[in-house]
């Protein structure tokens, strides 16, 4: 996203300024294996192999499939084996993610406010962000790679890596193949809508929101606070101003700071207006973080390390800290 502006009034000609190569096949990977698998004809044996009794066949083929399980086993085992008999560290921060999110009580509607291009140690020194973190949970995030907008909101959206989701860069212009949040949101009745500053969430997902309003960086905070007042049992709410100053002036630059502070003035006066903690869920997470001279899409820590936030109902409020998450978890 070089230019937030830009890619609102022509989405299908944007791009990351360090846009990955071309001709990555955005399809899955599966499909060319099954096509062909599908059409391989019947392998006639050779004269020479004498024919076996379909009985003996069959227990061999017991016997094969059994060797397959218990390797199985085996390595599973091996994978989670831990000389001090804790689980690895991947199991316990999953297992900590799903503690601190298990829902007792159903909010009234859930509000999704996804910072683009928010780096994890900006958002640890935002005040608003920090008394929410206070009553609720945060999460040092690995957002994974390539660590481009689009390949990450179809990890938040749909808890599918990049490798296996198949939207790996912001030049994939199809609707996405996941499933998704917004479309199970619907499917079970409940209102979704998305304000945002760019119409990506629509075009990977045509059916998983009732309303979509694309605004500018300029009015977005009067729409988004419309939003708020209005009836979406799952609201997601998308602006790009941080994305865009971090582009164009670096993550180091007075731009990058002010565009942060203006996303926690917004917070500030939602947690003391239109949102109610007490009444809501309110999850707060980015898509990726910046370099220090602008610029993701790639492993940097600095980029590929943000921080989640959850509050209100269904959230646990003891402001504790997952030290080491990843959005397909979140
Ligand atoms: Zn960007």
């Amino acid at each position: 996203m070089v230019d937030e502006r830009k890619e609102v009034e022509a989405p299908r000609e944007a791009g990351d300024a360090e846009s990955s190569p071309e001709g990555l096949d955005p399809r899955p990977v599966e499909e060319p294996a099954r096509a062909v698998q599908e059409t391989r004809p019947q392998l006639a044996l050779p004269d020479f192999i004498p024919r076996a009794k379909f009985s003996t066949v069959l227990i061999l083929i017991l016997i094969s499939i059994l060797g397959v399980y218990i390797l199985l086993g085996y390595m599973e085992w091996t994978n989670d084996y831990d000389p001090d008999g804790v689980p690895s560290r991947s199991a316990a921060s999953a297992a900590q993610v799903e503690v601190a999110m298990a829902p007792q009580t159903r909010p009234r509607r859930v509000i999704i406010l996804l910072v683009d291009g928010l780096r994890a140690d900006f958002a640890g020194d935002m005040s608003a962000l920090g008394r929410i973190r206070a009553s609720g949970v945060s999460a040092i995030t690995d957002v994974g790679t390539p660590s481009y907008s689009r390949s990450s909101y179809a990890v938040i959206s749909s808890g599918v890596r990049q490798d296996r989701s198949g939207i790996r860069t912001n030049a994939f212009h199809g609707t996405a193949t996941v499933d998704s949040i917004w479309n199970r949101a619907r499917a079970a009745g409940l209102r979704v809508e998305v304000v945002a500053n760019l119409s990506w969430w629509t075009e990977l997902w045509p059916q998983g929101f009732d309303s979509s309003t694309l605004a500018t960086m300029d009015n977005f905070p009067q729409l988004a606070t419309e939003a708020l007042r209005g009836n979406a049992d799952l609201l997601l709410l998308h602006p790009t101003i941080v994305d865009y100053a971090g582009h164009e002036r670096g993550a180091r630059s007075p731009m990058y700071q002010d565009a942060v502070n203006s996303i926690d003035r917004l917070l500030a006066n939602w947690t003391n207006g239109q949102i109610d903690l007490s009444r809501d869920a309110l999850i707060v997470l980015s898509d990726h973080g910046h370099r220090w001279k602008g610029g993701h899409g790639g492993p940097e820590h600095e980029v590929v390390t943000t921080l989640s936030v959850a509050s209100g109902v269904g959230v646990v409020d003891d402001g504790r800290l997952i030290e080491k998450a990843s959005s397909d978890q979140i």
